[in-house]
């Protein structure tokens, strides 16, 4: 069981790369990633309850997102379309966490429409030329190597870029309110030179690739949010157990009561929907459908529970030291990253049969 020690969290960059490097050691990092790729060998399963634990214990989604960034923006992508000199090359730094990666879709003009994505990369006979802007993209300026989607003579493509290669700046900066202990920033990419071994995947193969990443990061990243979904509610009962209002326990009004029932559903509905992901990734099945599903009910879930937790509380609910409204700024966040809310929906019309198809972002 993963235990989250007293970490610095106040937001700062040298705190979110001390804290997700001690997710690294608590070996964080290499769960359902096969010992021949240097991981633990273990499935989704072992995954989802090691991320529910750390995320009971941390309560910090700022360290779920940036955990989550690393492994499905950077490992996963790794683990599926590299080289075998690729993985030997990267693999082990970012499963021991010595190096802290994330991946760069969206751009100022491209969120949930990937279509308009533009930054641009050129061949030649070295290697390849970037130029282009990202935003928003978690883990920067702290990640030592970026998987960035670019236009590779017309196509969808995906190159590794290390933040210490010529041309590339990884700012501090915009940062968003939510999630605000993970680092967030923008990529300028200046005539920005990348050899010819840092192109992951083939040519064209970037939409597929973005889809994957997001469909798997969709499917799991929620499993940390519900263990700080149960902390959440396991300290709105406590509260409405030792809170006298007019003479008896604030929990026996039913408008109180019947909050906390919601809570207690929203958070069974959650935790049914990641175990189902991991179930079918552990058999071999598809989850385009689960992992959309999971990530609409979810952050829609966190957010009104979020809600209930910081109202239930009363004024105490706003003060920043309980966490109640950081957790609602959070879940504002988690409504919008890996896809938003109605981007899910637009997927999952389309998945049973009708809506706008896959032309949007997962
Ligand atoms: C905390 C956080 C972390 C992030 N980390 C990363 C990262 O690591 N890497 C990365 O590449 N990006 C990252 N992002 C960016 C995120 O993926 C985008 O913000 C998201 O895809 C939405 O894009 P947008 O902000 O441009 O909004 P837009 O696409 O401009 O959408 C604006 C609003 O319109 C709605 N909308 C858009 N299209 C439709 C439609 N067809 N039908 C109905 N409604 C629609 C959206 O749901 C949204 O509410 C992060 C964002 C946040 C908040």
């Amino acid at each position: 069981m993963t235990t989250y020690k007293e970490l610095p969290a106040t937001g700062g960059t040298q705190d979110s790369k001390q804290r997700l490097q001690f997710c690294a050691q608590q070996h964080l990092l290499k769960h359902a990633v096969s010992i021949e790729n240097g991981g633990l060998g273990d499935n989704f399963q072992a995954l989802v309850q090691a991320h529910l634990e750390l995320g009971k214990s941390c309560q910090d989604t700022g360290l779920i997102l940036s955990l989550n960034a690393h492994i499905w923006g950077s490992i996963f992508p790794l683990v599926l379309y590299g080289t075998t000199e690729q993985k030997a090359q990267w693999l082990p730094n970012l499963l021991s966490g010595k190096y802290l990666a994330g991946h760069a879709i969206t751009e100022p003009q491209a969120g949930s429409d990937i279509t308009q994505l533009n930054t641009q990369a050129v061949a030649t006979e070295q290697g390849f030329i970037l130029n282009g802007h990202k935003r928003f993209i978690t883990n920067t300026p702290i990640a030592d190597v970026l998987l960035i989607y670019a236009r590779l003579e017309g196509k969808l493509s995906a190159f590794l870029v290390k933040q210490d290669d010529l041309g590339a700046d990884f700012k501090d900066a915009p940062n968003v309110t939510g999630c605000s202990t993970a680092t967030m920033g923008d990529i300028i990419l200046t005539d920005c030179f990348i050899p010819i071994d840092r192109q992951l995947g083939k040519t064209g193969a970037g939409n597929m690739m973005i889809q994957n990443a997001l469909e798997l990061e969709r499917a799991f990243i929620f499993a940390g949010i519900i263990g700080i979904m149960q902390w959440q509610l396991k300290q709105v009962i406590q509260y409405s157990r030792q809170r006298l209002v007019n003479g008896q326990h604030l929990g026996a009004n039913q408008a109180i009561s019947h909050k906390i029932a919601d809570m207690q559903c929203r958070l069974d509905g959650c935790l049914l929907w990641v175990n189902e992901c991991a179930r079918l990734k552990d058999s071999g099945k598809r989850i385009s459908l689960a992992s959309a599903q999971t990530k609409l009910v979810a952050s829609e879930a966190f957010l009104q529970s979020s809600l209930d937790a910081a109202h239930i509380l009363g004024s105490s609910g706003l003060i920043a030291e309980n966490k109640m409204s950081t957790l609602i700024q959070d879940a504002m966040a988690s409504r919008l990253f890996s896809g938003s809310s109605e981007i899910q929906k637009n997927m999952i019309a389309a998945l049973v049969g009708t809506g706008e198809g896959f032309k949007y972002r997962g």
